[in-house]
């Protein structure tokens, strides 16, 4: 068997391992599979894996460096045009524009100044939508996120630059209790949605987390690990 082969039904595997999750954590949480979606976040990975998930069906793709995502994902050739790219890692202004060409979805909009400078490099007619990042960490800023507090003021923002108001995005805490923070989120965007129907998603989970995600209505989890396998050796 060829190296190729070989990690193609090693993805293969851990897809279908994922999906087995996902089905237990819906029929838990009492709700419809259709309404949850797995974005595979290949950074670190190479553009081979990102051809292999093509071929084993993979139609969301999630990457959080811009530099490397331009590289992987357009320089090296472009994707299928049903395949969306989500922009889920922190975000400099100076890198708005570049993502703004590749992103169909950034789930990282945390502040007015990237709001216009992703509006600006999307340009008129070009469909960007934008997930508001909620820091559920007042400890730790570090990661990015608005305050709770700051949400829907930055929802207007969005919905006023012209670009797509999605929802919302949040990474859990370390150290804290992950159902605890989805449960916030989940309240932030039933919050949000008061004054934007349209903002459904409830960006949330990752490989260790998604069975509190899905129960604290996550639509979209973003899985990297329990798919491509460890980032150590590829950073
Ligand atoms: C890397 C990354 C993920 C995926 O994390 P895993 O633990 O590997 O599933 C999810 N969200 C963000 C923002 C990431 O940077």
């Amino acid at each position: 068997m060829t190296d190729r082969s070989a990690r193609r039904d090693e993805l293969g595997h851990a897809l279908r391992a994922l999906d087995d999750r996902v089905d237990a954590a819906c029929r838990d949480a009492g709700r419809r599979r259709d309404d949850v979606h797995v974005v595979v976040v290949t950074k670190y990975f190479p553009r081979s894996d990102v051809d292999l998930l093509l071929e084993l069906g993979v139609r969301d793709l999630g990457e959080n460096k811009a530099q490397e995502a331009q590289a992987k994902l357009v320089d090296e050739g472009a994707l299928p045009a049903d395949v969306r790219v989500h922009f889920v890692g922190q975000l400099q202004s100076n890198k708005a524009a570049l993502v703004a060409g590749f992103a169909d979805v950034v789930h990282s909009v945390d502040r007015p100044k990237i709001v216009r400078a992703l509006a600006k490099g999307a340009g008129e007619g070009h469909d960007l939508t934008a997930l508001i990042q909620v820091d559920l960490d007042g400890e730790d800023p570090g990661r990015g996120g608005a305050a709770p507090g700051a949400v829907i003021e930055l929802g207007d923002q969005v919905v006023e630059s012209g670009l797509r108001l999605g929802g919302v995005m949040a990474v859990a805490p370390r150290g804290a209790d992950p159902a605890e923070a989805f449960a916030r989120l989940q309240d932030l965007s039933a919050r949000l949605r008061e004054a934007h129907p349209e903002a459904k998603i409830v960006s949330a989970g990752m490989s260790s987390d998604l069975e509190q995600a899905i129960a604290h209505g996550a639509t979209h989890l973003r899985v990297g690990s329990a798919i491509l396998g460890s980032r150590e050796s590829h950073r």
